[in-house]
């Protein structure tokens, strides 16, 4: 990959609206499938479209994949081309949740199917099927961790300071990554054992718009300005996903005068995180397979074309490598409960890297000792 933040170039050739047609190919069932996907600038996007992309076309079938920049009237823009493009499938992870029910809407009239990928999408009774990873999940490894590294169960009269950095709250996940660690963390601040000396407990207090790295960074460094430049010790930083973990990263090297070992946590295993948690500046991040996240939506695509009315059952006639639940009560996206296929995160630290990443060829360590 190219690390999280391409060059202005490589974002004016990728970010177009335009479906990428050098990826088109003809497809022996005649069938086009519309990916669209939110920005380029959150890395693991990038490795996302690619192995839909693969998946799909290995498939034989015809795909096109756009990238949004982030930007939500282009992602409306962008599904609009597709439907216009008579795709016969549409798989849209959203920068919006709540943005893209008009849209959708066109796309039920016309009779397409439309799977949410990765994130939930709000208020539309077009889209027919949820993957994504199990996201509550991923805040309690977050969570969890953190208890477990501070030793909070055993902790006695120790107290220890903990901040929280969480997502962008048009993101349907943002919220069930911070519940998830949260739930974890609460009893221990009920207890005493865990302060927030920022008083950022709620999520509308510590998203993060876009997950933007410079957003992350900024606010950090303002509550490491107010809370913490009396001498405070901060113990850990518990951020929902890597692109704010690299924020909150720099802004505690840049502003934070203490030099104890602070726990940072994250999630996807973007290759500058992934490079930080081998130097000893981040701590863990909880990686998902993006790849087994491809195979699963391939699957249940192929499945709904067929005609088929996919369930639980999907899993076993698929044969996948990978755990999987198939779930019909968690998410709910205001218009009725979405059947969700939800896969397994793990967490990843520099222990396990060699094992989960490289060993598993996800990534490949490169001759400067890091991941790429
Ligand atoms: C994804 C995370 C990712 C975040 C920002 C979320 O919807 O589930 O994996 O870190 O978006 O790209």
């Amino acid at each position: 990959g190219n690390g999280p933040e391409p060059s202005k170039d490589a974002q004016s050739q990728t970010e177009s609206s335009n479906a990428e047609s050098g990826s088109q190919k003809t497809d022996a069932k005649g069938n086009k499938i519309g990916i669209s996907m939110p920005t380029k600038s959150l890395e693991r996007w990038n490795r996302d479209g690619s192995y839909l992309e693969k998946e799909f076309e290995k498939a034989g079938y015809n795909v096109s994949l756009t990238y949004s920049d982030n930007k939500i009237d282009q992602q409306v823009k962008d599904i609009e081309g597709l439907i216009a493009d008579k795709v016969d499938l549409l798989v849209v992870a959203a920068i919006d949740g709540e943005s893209l029910a008009q849209v959708l809407s066109e796309a039920k009239n016309q009779n397409i199917p439309v799977i949410a990928y990765d994130r939930l999408i709000m208020n539309t009774d077009a889209i027919s099927y949820y993957v994504s990873f199990d996201n509550y999940t991923v805040g309690k490894l977050q969570g969890e961790f953190v208890a477990d590294k501070l030793g909070l169960a055993n902790a006695g009269d120790k107290k220890f300071n903990v901040e929280f950095t969480g997502g962008d709250p048009a993101d349907n996940n943002a919220k069930f990554f911070f519940n998830g660690a949260m739930d974890v963390i609460k009893p221990y601040i009920d207890k005493g054992t865990v302060v927030v000396p920022s008083g950022q407990t709620t999520f509308e207090q510590v998203g993060t718009a876009q997950w933007d790295t410079s957003k992350a960074l900024s606010r950090f460094q303002n509550i490491l300005g107010s809370y913490y430049s009396n001498g405070t010790r901060l113990d850990a930083a518990i951020c929902s996903n890597d692109s704010t973990a690299l924020g909150v990263t720099q802004a505690i090297q840049s502003d934070y005068a203490g030099n104890n070992e602070i726990i940072i946590t994250g999630q996807d295993g973007d290759e500058a995180n992934l490079a930080n948690i081998i130097d000893g500046k981040q701590t863990m991040t909880v990686y998902k397979a993006v790849a087994n996240e491809a195979v699963a939506t391939l699957n249940l695509g192929e499945a709904i074309l067929k005609g088929e009315k996919p369930d639980a059952s999907l899993i076993e006639k698929s044969g996948w490598s990978f755990d999987c639940t198939y779930d019909t009560s968690s998410y709910n996206n205001g218009s009725a409960v979405i059947p969700s296929y939800l896969l397994v995160p793990v967490t990843v630290t520099k222990d396990n890297i060699q094992k989960e990443l490289i060993d598993t060829g996800y990534y490949t360590m490169g001759s400067d000792g890091y991941p790429h």
